[in-house]
């Protein structure tokens, strides 16, 4: 097996692209859109990702892009500051963790494979023959000895090779939108939240964006909506914030001219085998852990290093699965216990975990809150010894 195709061209393409090529792989990778995609949110890189990221060289071109973020303020609904926090423990990041803009890395990793596989823009997958055979919305058809799909948590791929997303998408009971809005509160390097029982918004600006972006995310059943009308997703999150005090109406009009303006349900992907015959998956399109976890870089990042890794010593599929299974299992248990923390069901929980910020500062056994609240994502975030592939 020689010739691979991968489909998408983000955080775990990329990176799959990579270590393809470095173990003597011939990779071409579809992407639907135009380029690559710039800008989106902020991710954080942590544990064994962090070794993927030095091997492929990057670490100072990644620490020299990171976010910079200094601090984080509760405001309650009439605009008072309550309470504060270190930026680096309000995101859970411990030690040499970072934290960088998704697009950014994104670009890192494009510059870094650029020249060394294809990349076939604006087109996409329409179908896996038995023989290899693949058809393409715009290209002529051609033959491959594997497709991986790495193409997110709505996957063509694994439509295509395994089946509907319902039979592997678990929702957590909750909804997440996020879109670029100016900077009208005036941050630097800073975050600012609004929870209220079962909904938070938060505004923060990073060092390299000149706008902002706002993040809101409440607890709902599954909603049913039209997919493509970004109007009527603008709708939900309007009605799910509707009375919210705060910021919140003046950040809700700027949504309303949003350009960027992302919707989808905080979900997890899961499923008993990540590859099907001439199909496998990476990243998200296998076990996206929801933006909850917090973990969904690093896991793109460490399960496409496993799986190029684990095809060039022969081990394939087995070796893929029995490499990772563990540490996705301990990532995608961190979404739920997160969820707790970031959307409040209640105002006595509101409360309670305001003091609790507040006081954090002044506890005598400090260092034992502060691993109360990283401890668990460090843990999971370290749950693999990486093979080194390249001996
Ligand atoms: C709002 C939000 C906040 C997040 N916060 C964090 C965080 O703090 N920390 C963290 O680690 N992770 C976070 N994540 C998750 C993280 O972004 C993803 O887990 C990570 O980017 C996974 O990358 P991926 O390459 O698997 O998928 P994606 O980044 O989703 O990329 C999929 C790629 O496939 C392309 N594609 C889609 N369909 C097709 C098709 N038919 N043909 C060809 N190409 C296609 C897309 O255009 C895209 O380029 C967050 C996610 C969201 C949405």
């Amino acid at each position: 097996m020689t010739n691979i195709l991968i489909s998408g061209a983000s955080i775990a393409g990329t990176t799959t692209a990579y270590w393809l090529h470095r173990h003597g792989f011939t990779v071409t990778v579809v992407e639907r859109a135009p380029a690559i995609r710039e800008g989106g949110y902020k991710i954080d890189i942590r544990g064994a990702a962090l070794q993927v990221i030095e091997r492929m060289g990057l670490m100072d071109a990644v620490r020299a892009r990171s976010t910079d973020m200094r601090v984080a303020t509760h405001y309650d609904a009439k605009g008072r500051p309550v309470a504060t926090m270190d930026a680096a423990l309000f995101g859970g990041r411990m030690g040499d963790d970072i934290e960088i803009m998704r697009g950014d890395l994104n670009e890192l990793l494009y510059e870094l494979t650029r020249d060394k596989v294809e990349y076939v823009f604006d087109d996409s997958i329409t179908g896996i023959a038995d023989d290899g055979t693949v058809t393409f919305e715009r290209a002529q058809p051609r033959a491959f000895d594997l497709v991986i799909g790495a193409d997110g948590a709505h996957s063509n791929v694994r439509r295509l090779a395994f089946g509907e997303e319902e039979r592997f998408a678990r929702h957590l009971g909750h909804y997440i939108s996020i879109c670029t809005v100016p900077n009208t509160l005036g941050l630097d390097r800073e975050e600012a939240v609004h929870a209220a029982p079962g909904r938070t918004a938060n505004v923060y600006s990073t060092r390299q964006d000149t706008g902002a972006k706002a993040l809101f995310m409440w607890s709902s059943p599954p909603l049913a909506y039209d997919h493509r009308s970004v109007t009527e997703q603008k709708e939900l999150l309007a009605r799910a914030m509707e009375g919210t005090g705060w910021e919140v109406p003046g950040l809700l009009e700027s949504v309303r001219d949003a350009k960027d303006f992302y919707f989808d349900s905080v979900g997890q992907i899961q499923m008993d085998r990540w590859s099907k015959g001439r199909a496998m998956l990476v990243g998200d399109a296998a076990y996206c852990a929801s933006p909850a976890s917090g973990q969904g870089t690093s896991l793109a990042l460490v399960g496409a290093y496993v799986l190029a890794g684990e095809l060039a010593t022969g081990r394939g599929a087995d070796g893929y699965e029995r490499e990772l299974r563990g540490f996705v299992a301990a990532n995608q248990a961190l979404a739920e216990a997160n969820l707790k923390g970031m959307v409040i069901p209640s105002r006595l929980a509101l409360w309670i975990q305001i003091k609790m910020i507040k006081l954090l500062p002044h506890l005598p056994g400090r260092d034992r809150m502060v691993e109360r609240i990283a401890g668990p994502i460090h843990r999971a975030a370290n749950a693999i010894s990486l093979k080194n592939y390249m001996e």
